[in-house]
């Protein structure tokens, strides 16, 4: 049986198409903030990451990627920061 109601969102690090209840969605505010999206649905521009340390570093490496995609234009370091806030949240630390 196939479910074909789940919604299919691409990872931005890797690529592949997953649920995208399994993914991290991340958006830009209006206020021009980057924000984890938990349980609620918050509005503006989003993209997708697997909870995958790859997928995250490969998604931030190039921050302007991160600034075409959400149509936005921050500088390295905030999203480098987010990028790290990120990590803290949805990685399990190996150790
Ligand atoms: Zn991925």
């Amino acid at each position: 049986m196939k479910n074909q109601n789940v919604p299919i969102r691409t990872c931005i690090g890797c690529r592949s198409k997953f649920p995208q209840k399994t993914l991290i969605r991340f958006v830009c505010s209006t206020e021009k903030r980057l924000q984890i999206e938990e349980l609620k649905k918050l509005p503006g521009r989003g993209a997708y990451l697997c909870k995958s340390k790859e997928c995250i570093e490969k998604a931030f490496k190039e921050p302007k990627r991160i600034n075409t995609l959400l149509h936005i234009q921050l500088s390295s370091s905030v999203i480098n920061e987010f990028k790290q806030a990120i990590l803290d949240k949805e990685v399990i630390a190996d150790g």
